[in-house]
């Protein structure tokens, strides 16, 4: 089981979780920590702002909150955000990491007034743990078996009032029961390219990189219009700049990055640049199943659904049917094929 804790009192300096792949010091100080801070996402926060300062002014911890979206577009931020807001302790842990009631019960009865559990990947939860959550989240009580079979009874504990705040990059895969229990939902969309741009032009500014406009704005348009890409990719052109001397970085030397990295001008990798491929080339545009796909990708079918397929969907290069994904006349031009007939007729075009 994996719990970290942080505590934001009104003047603690913020010591954020840690994501895969990105290094605790870059990290903490990248991760924006207000709502002010915070680029884009404008009606949530519009929406937050106003559920904190109405439980504030009630004295109660904030209502329930589910998040959900890709991977990389500031949930983990957002539920910092709101512990530092409500200037209570955040609690993190995930899906996968509960394996047992028992490591839920054992969060939930050292949980404190107040407190933000965050529970990543929470449509991994376990059905037997996702159960002890309801009353958990509707009562603030954990309904406990002690003892096996005719001598064993039911206790119930009283917690103290918490929030919970859920992250999934798949709403649809949670259930019924644990969605309605939310108060507040919330799906965070890919960020326009505006707001990208904000986003490299913030990073850059606190790792201290002097980028030009122009190499900003290509930053920006090749980051799958997401922040943690943005920021992954500035470290790179960073370094690639570092060890080719020179001062401000040019669009040129962010475009040399990014062709080493084999990303494109529409901020596409060889990937996905794949999974367009194989579905105009070897299966005359789709409909293909998402397992087809991912079998001959040798990836697994969550990585395409999550990482790969939001962006190509967005972007206007894949159209999800009944029968399974099929490529788009955008996909066609990017690949420089002509669209056949017989997808014309399929197609939304
Ligand atoms: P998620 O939990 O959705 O996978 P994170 O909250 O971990 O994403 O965000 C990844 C990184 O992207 C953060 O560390 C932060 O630096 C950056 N980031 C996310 N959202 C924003 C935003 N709205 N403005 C600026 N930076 C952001």
């Amino acid at each position: 089981m994996v719990l970290q804790r942080t505590k934001y009192p009104s003047a603690s300096p913020v010591q954020p979780t840690v994501q895969a792949g990105e290094s605790p010091a870059v990290d903490s100080t990248l991760r924006p920590q207000t709502l002010d801070e915070y680029i884009g996402q404008e009606k949530i926060k519009e929406h937050l702002l106003l559920h904190i300062a109405a439980a504030k002014s009630r004295r109660e911890p904030l209502g329930h909150t589910l998040l959900h979206g890709p991977p990389g577009l500031g949930k983990t931020t957002l539920a910092h955000i709101v512990a530092r807001a409500m200037h209570a302790q955040i609690r993190i842990t995930s899906g996968p990491a509960l394996e047992k009631p028992g490591d839920l019960a054992s969060i939930l009865t050292n949980v404190q007034q107040g407190d933000v559990l965050f529970i990543d990947e929470i449509h991994r939860l376990r059905p037997i743990v996702e159960e002890m959550l309801y009353a958990a989240m509707e009562d603030y009580a954990l309904d406990l078996v002690i003892g096996k079979g005719p001598t064993a009874r039911s206790m119930r504990l009283h917690l103290k009032p918490f929030t919970l705040v859920g992250a999934t990059t798949k709403a649809g895969a949670i259930s019924a029961p644990l969605r309605d229990r939310f108060i507040q939902q919330f799906r965070l969309s890919f960020y326009t390219p505006p707001e990208m741009h904000r986003i490299v032009h913030r990073s850059a500014t606190i790792l201290g990189v002097l980028l030009e406009d122009e190499a900003c704005s290509r930053v920006a348009c090749s980051s799958r219009a997401t922040p943690r890409i943005a920021n992954r990719l500035l470290r790179a052109v960073r370094d690639f700049a570092q060890a080719s001397g020179g001062s401000a970085i040019s669009l040129a030397s962010v475009e040399s990055t990014l062709a080493s990295l084999d990303i494109d001008a529409d901020g596409l990798d060889a990937t996905d640049r794949t999974i367009l491929t194989a579905i105009v080339d070897r299966f005359n545009g789709g409909p293909v199943g998402l397992s087809t796909i991912a079998a001959m990708l040798a990836e697994e079918e969550g990585t395409i659904e999550d990482v790969y397929e939001p962006y190509l969907l967005q972007q206007g290069y894949l159209q999800r049917t009944s029968k399974g994904r099929m490529a788009t006349k955008r996909a066609y031009e990017k690949l420089g094929r002509s669209l056949p007939e017989s997808a014309q007729a399929m197609l939304f075009v």
